[in-house]
């Protein structure tokens, strides 16, 4: 199997092809046909299978295919806030989320990325929140605290990814999850990456997905 025959937009093989990669890992090659058709996807593989690429690759993807309707976007004074929302447990998975975003993003004109994690000030995060965003990376608790007060916007998610799941709910961020879950529009794509869905983890998928692929690597 090849990237080429993955579908994606060639501004995307393109990244890919300057990253050196030139097969899909198992997991990427299985989520990314599903993930571009719009499926929600429930994923259990480990760190090193190639999990980012194969959420960030659709994410771009779907962020390539809106471009048309970006003036509409525009509106002096709205904020839209992003198209894709990604939660991870840590900030230093988000940070490396980000840079994959970057990576796989490098040919895609004006991708606007953020992170927002626990344990830097607010103003910049504000600040990043309020101007253009195609995606947001963030851990839930400072996430939480934004919507809070009002500083996120997260009303036009169109794709919302929960990495590491298993790790974010043993962290005790369920209720951060869900309540930032309720912030999102319903009419949404969700991929759930967990190296388990036993117990809450699969009750969390099963409130959250509808209709999800299971995809095991
Ligand atoms: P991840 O599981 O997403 O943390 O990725 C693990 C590592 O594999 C990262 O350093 C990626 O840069 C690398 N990687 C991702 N996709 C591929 C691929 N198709 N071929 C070779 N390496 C890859």
């Amino acid at each position: 199997m090849s990237f080429d025959s993955l579908g994606l937009h060639a501004a995307l093989s393109k990244a890919v092809a300057d990253a050196g990669y030139d097969t899909p890992t198992d997991v990427q090659s299985k989520a990314i046909p599903p993930a571009i058709e719009g499926r929600d996807l429930m994923v259990s593989s480990s760190t090193g299978s190639g999990k980012t690429a194969s959420f960030i690759l659709p994410a771009l993807q779907r962020i390539l295919a809106a471009r048309g309707d970006n003036t509409k976007r525009r509106e002096k004074g709205v904020v839209y806030g992003p198209r894709v929302l990604v939660l991870t447990p840590t900030r230093e998975l988000a940070i490396q989320v980000a840079k994959a975003a970057s990576t796989y993003g490098r040919h895609v004109q004006g991708l606007r990325v953020a992170t927002v994690v626990g344990g830097v000030p607010y103003p910049a995060q504000i600040k990043a929140l309020r101007g253009p965003l195609d995606i947001l990376i963030s851990t839930p608790g400072r996430l939480l605290d934004h919507l809070t007060t009002g500083k996120a916007v997260l009303d036009h998610v169109e794709v919302l990814v929960l990495d590491e799941a298993d790790r974010m709910l043993d962290m005790g961020f369920i209720e951060d999850i869900q309540t930032i879950a309720e912030h999102v529009p319903a009419e949404r794509q969700t991929l759930m990456y967990s190296a388990t869905f036993a117990g809450h983890v699969g009750r969390l998928a099963e409130s959250l997905l509808k209709n999800a692929q299971r995809i095991d690597v």
